[in-house]
């Protein structure tokens, strides 16, 4: 997996290349793709699920849709019936 590097501080974020900019964590639109350090520093002092309200600041960027569990992201579009966002 070819992963990004944060556009402040070069270090890898994990963050795959190829995933939709609107679906990942730590990406700032006008900015590009920082790392969880810069992103915590500079943008959000706080990474929140807004599904199930834990904090996400430590998770493994590919489980997260921007700031939201993947899984609690996927379990809501479910109920909805809205379609899969990956
Ligand atoms: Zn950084
Ligand atoms: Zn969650």
């Amino acid at each position: 997996m070819i992963t990004e590097k944060c556009v402040t501080c070069d270090v890898d974020t994990r963050v795959a290349v190829n995933r939709n900019v609107e679906f990942r964590p730590f990406y700032v639109i006008g900015v590009g793709q920082l790392c969880r350090d810069c992103y915590l520093k500079t943008v959000k002092n706080v990474m929140v699920c807004g599904y199930c309200g834990e904090d996400t600041s430590n998770e493994d960027p590919s489980m997260l849709y921007a700031q939201d569990h993947i899984d609690c992201t996927l379990e809501v579009l479910r109920r909805t019936n809205r379609i899969k966002p990956l």
